[in-house]
């Protein structure tokens, strides 16, 4: 039988919460998901990872971090290591098109955090998208594609072989992040196509079926059912809705519908 893609929705805080209130925040998100249907994920900033671990021990909600650094140690004030995060996160945020912007992070850099995740175990979302210009100017998917393409080559072959089952990719087009606009669910699913081709001309083979691909860009309870009526995609990345444990409740309550529909459809009658 074919292993069915675990539904996953993350929440990235972005630069919101203290570690004052970040644990009161992940404890009353924890309580309003409970539901094992669906792997939930919180991402807070680096300093409350320590209180939002605390807050979820034995809810089933993982934490994540929102970057890493791309080297493994040294002389880079500021920065955090893959190494430091190991033990407080089992996810790993690479490649937001915030930090794309904001910090120049290039596709090969990106590819660096990738190893960096993979040393410490620690499972990279992969963020890829275009930009509105782009996406008017056609380019949408060579965009996307070259994005996956120049990341991944930075894994040497083994490790690109082998990377389904750790690897999840969110398609997060920039248009659509933070500005109350999302994508269709029909051009959401289109870029899950393009990502699973490149995923698979990248080493992967077919078991790039196996790598969940998260929309990700404005999504809250109104909007997350059109993406997961969408079968090649497993869930979402989310924003703003994420700081609201009312919302999450109805993004996962959302999220659990669609995991118990696609495992008994997998298990037939
Ligand atoms: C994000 O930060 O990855 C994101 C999708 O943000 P928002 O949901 O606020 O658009």
């Amino acid at each position: 039988m074919r292993a069915v893609r675990p539904i996953i929705v993350a929440g990235n805080w972005k630069m919101n919460s203290t570690p004052a209130d970040a644990g009161t925040l992940a404890a009353a998100i924890a309580a309003a998901t409970a539901e094992t249907a669906v792997r939930r994920i919180i991402c807070p900033p680096y300093v409350a990872l320590q209180a939002v671990g605390a807050a979820l021990v034995g809810t089933g909600v993982e934490v994540g971090s929102q970057n890493v650094h791309a080297e493994s140690a040294g002389a880079y004030t500021g920065e955090i290591s893959a190494a430091m995060l190991s033990g407080l996160v089992t996810w790993c945020i690479v490649g937001h098109s915030e930090r794309r912007r904001d910090q120049g992070e290039t596709d090969a850099l990106v590819g660096r955090k990738l190893v960096r995740c993979r040393e410490h175990d620690l499972r990279p979302i992969l963020c890829v998208g275009e930009t509105l210009t782009e996406r008017e100017a056609g380019r949408a998917e060579t965009v996307v594609r070259s994005q996956l393409d120049g990341a991944l080559a930075i894994l040497d072959a083994v490790r690109r072989e082998t990377s389904a089952g750790w690897l999840v990719v969110a398609y997060e087009p920039v248009w659509a992040i933070g500005t109350g606009r999302t994508a269709s669910g029909a051009d959401a699913a289109t870029m899950a196509g393009v990502i699973r081709e490149a995923l698979e001309r990248n080493g992967l083979g077919t078991a790039a079926e196996a790598v969940p691909i998260l929309y990700g860009g404005s999504v809250t309870s109104a909007t997350i059912g059109e993406f997961l009526a969408e079968p090649s995609l497993d869930g979402a990345l989310v924003g703003g809705a994420s700081l609201r444990a009312d919302e999450m409740a109805g993004i996962v309550a959302r999220a659990a519908l669609t995991a118990r529909a696609r495992a008994a459809a997998e298990a037939g009658p």
